[in-house]
């Protein structure tokens, strides 16, 4: 078997196959066998199936593939199969499927690959797009219980900031209000080839049976999220009235609303909890 950590054996792999690169697909691949370690211990299937994101060399995958029944890797681009198929050779339990995460029909991929199994999500995400990906995941209402990620420090920070916190907006709100994020840990740049520009972080999101609010219309809520997090310098009151989201409403209106909802006048919208914005969304 190869050892996919080692950056002797991953520069020899892109030689052979004459293999580049290519930073438009966030490739950056991960050399630090503790963190393989603990992304494997994270996303937990040993009954069940594990559907990756990403694959590259395969270093995650082969990981993976002997801590969990099954595992599915989507990978978008096509030159990397000769290599997957060299690296991942003799493993009985891996499907690759080739596509864009972001195309693919994931409740159909589940059902026919993983039937009833419990499933996991685990990638190292190519950073350029790892929202999409996430919402997509978080958004599908899919069987899925856990998902693990690799992204970016700053994004995985986001993910996990409670109110008040300078990097709490609309990215902590949509995960928490699907799911309860934990840090298994932080990566440096040195762990990847190529190195990439920034730090990186692992994130566990286990998601929740139901949404952790009741809110009547998703839509209208992430709205509201939205149009205070565009203005978060400005107070709640003016942030609503700027963005038009209260209508035609008067400033003393919205202020009338929100003493409703128990918020003084001058509160800013980067203070309030998941529950407060789903108050306020319901009354305004
Ligand atoms: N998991 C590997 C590689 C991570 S690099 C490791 O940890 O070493 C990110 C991987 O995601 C690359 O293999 C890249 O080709 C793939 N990728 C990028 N965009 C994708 C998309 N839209 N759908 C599926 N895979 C994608």
């Amino acid at each position: 078997m190869y050892d996919l950590t080692n950056r002797d054996v991953i520069y020899h792999l892109a030689q052979s196959h004459g293999f580049q690169f290519k930073k438009g697909f966030g490739q950056n691949f991960l050399t630090d066998p503790e963190v393989l370690i603990e992304i494997c211990r994270a996303a937990d299937q040993k009954e069940g199936g594990i559907l990756e994101i990403g694959p590259g060399f395969g270093t995650l995958t082969a990981a993976l593939a002997q801590s969990a029944k099954k595992v599915v890797a989507v990978e978008v681009d096509k030159r990397l199969f000769p290599v997957l198929h060299e690296t991942l050779a003799g493993f009985q339990n891996i499907q690759i499927v080739e596509g864009d995460i972001l195309k693919v029909d994931i409740p159909t991929l589940l059902s026919e690959e993983f039937g009833d199994m419990p499933v996991s999500v685990a990638a190292n995400l190519p950073y350029y797009i790892t929202t999409p990906i996430l919402m997509k995941l978080l958004e599908g209402k899919l069987p899925i219980r856990r998902i693990v990620v690799m992204v970016q420090k700053e994004v995985a920070e986001r993910m996990m900031a409670s109110p008040g916190r300078k990097d709490y907006g609309a990215l902590s709100i949509a995960v928490q209000y699907y799911a309860s994020p934990r840090l298994v840990c932080t990566v440096p740049k040195e762990d990847f080839v190529p190195m990439p520009k920034v730090d990186s972080a692992v994130v566990a999101l286990d998601l929740l049976d139901a949404p952790r609010v009741e809110v009547a219309d998703e839509k209208r809520f992430f709205r509201l999220i939205k149009a205070v997090f565009a203005q978060r310098r400005k107070t709640l009151v003016n942030g609503l009235k700027n963005s038009g989201f209260a209508g035609d409403k008067t400033k003393e209106e919205i202020e009338e609303i929100l003493a409703l909802c128990g918020l003084d006048k001058n509160i800013r919208g980067e203070t309030l909890s998941i529950e407060t914005f789903a108050q306020i969304a319901k009354n305004l």
